[in-house]
């Protein structure tokens, strides 16, 4: 049986009407309805030669033997956000399922082929993302903060994971399984415009985005609005403003794809009858070349400093979180180009700027490179995100392509 394309679209909508509902997809990670699309996929794979494996962090692989031990790694997520869309992350496991059904049909393969359902990327209960593959990659550090995470009900996460047999204090364990990994390969949707705007159905991604998250705290004095001429006052509210503004200024000089937001800022004492005394901001800032990235950043605090000054406050800064730049493989990067030119007619290579599984297994040292289809509107992470079952198909027939390329390599 050749590759059939259009059974990958036919297998998300009956996924899509297996976990979702009226909102979308409810696939959230650590419930009865992940567990329910977990069961959904080890159906689908039944007929294939390939063995099922749950790993220590919750990781569901299936692994089809080949005459190598050296492997390669095809992996998405079936795990959601509460009222999610039908194609982010599950995409790539019925598509890679689809390619692990053409490369059984035609015998053992020169190496073996592994498809990863990762557990938890979203991290839409306990907010922690990239949980499987982090535990895979060797990357999870944090495993004394995890114990403490519980969810909106006061469940904890050990209890979450227990629930579905996964032993947080073993959930590192997951690490042998990058043991023979000799590359790896995620399809994934945009959820951005890019492509759409240059009407092309596929793009080859060239890395993920490091991101500078801070915390901007802006100081002034807090007076009464009717008693205060406008030269006397301390306002720190005035501080945010201007640098909510400048960064978009930032963001142009940096360019390359260079983004900043001022996701919000949150004013004390917060009434309409006082000048603003405290203004708290939040400011995230993310580019593919680390020297960009740190110099955006240098940019933001000299601009942050000189408003200060212009407005007689103080200015603080408190790093949130950060994470650098990831780069995929510069030769996977081709054979991607070849691929997804074969079957479309031209590549585009873009950056991510959301973070992906690729992103941890990267970071380990596997040679990476991820595909993206076109994504409608740019939307996702709702029930409105979409993308065209002809360019879904041809996604599917791009990442097929892509394997074969590297098992021939
Ligand atoms: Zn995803």
């Amino acid at each position: 049986m050749p590759l059939q394309p259009a059974r990958t679209v036919d297998e998300l909508r009956e996924l899509k009407e297996l976990t979702g509902d009226e909102n979308g997809a409810q696939r959230v990670a650590w419930t009865e309805t992940w567990e329910r699309a977990r069961e959904w996929l080890r159906g689908k794979l039944a007929a294939v030669p390939a063995e099922e494996q749950i790993d220590a962090a919750g990781n569901q692989w299936f692994t089809l033997r080949g005459a190598s031990e050296q492997a390669l790694l095809i992996g998405g997520h079936l795990d959601s956000v509460p009222n999610g869309g039908w194609l982010d992350g599950c995409l790539n496991v019925t598509a890679g399922a689809e390619v692990l059904r053409r490369l059984a049909e035609e015998g053992e393969p020169a190496v073996t082929v592994r498809l990863v359902n990762w557990a938890d990327e979203e991290g839409a209960r306990f907010g922690r993302s990239l949980f499987g593959s982090s535990a895979a990659a060797g990357s999870m550090r944090d495993q004394d903060e995890l114990r403490q995470l519980t969810d909106r009900d006061g469940v904890s996460l050990p209890d979450a994971l227990a629930a579905h047999d996964v032993d947080l204090d073993r959930a590192t364990e997951a690490r042998g399984q990058l043991e023979n990994a000799a590359a790896y390969l995620e399809l994934h949707i945009e959820q951005g415009p890019v492509l759409e705007s240059l009407d092309l159905p596929l793009g080859v991604v060239l890395g993920t985005f490091g991101v500078e998250r801070h915390r901007v705290t802006w100081t002034g004095q807090a007076a009464h609005a009717g008693s205060t001429p406008m030269d006397k006052r301390r306002d720190a509210l005035a501080g945010a403003a201007k640098l909510a503004l400048d960064i978009r200024r930032i963001a142009a000089e940096t360019g390359d794809g260079a983004v900043c937001t001022s996701g919000g800022v949150v004013c004390r004492p917060g009434i309409v009858t006082s000048v603003v005394e405290t203004a708290e901001q939040l400011l995230d800032q993310r580019h593919l070349d680390a020297a960009k990235l740190t110099a955006m950043l240098a940019e933001a605090r000299r601009a942050a400093d000189a408003f200060a000054a212009e407005e007689q406050i103080d200015v603080s800064w408190e790093r949130i979180w950060g994470i650098e730049p990831i780069l995929f493989d510069d030769d996977l990067l081709a054979l991607a180009d070849e691929a997804v030119t074969d079957v479309s007619g031209a590549s585009h290579r873009l950056p991510s700027g959301p973070l992906h599984d690729a992103a941890e297994v990267s970071r380990a040292g596997i040679p990476t490179v991820m595909l993206f289809v076109q994504s409608l509107r740019g939307l996702s992470h709702t029930k409105l995100e979409d993308t065209k079952p002809e360019h879904l198909e041809l996604s599917v027939r791009a990442l097929d392509a892509l394997a074969a390329k590297v098992l021939a390599a």
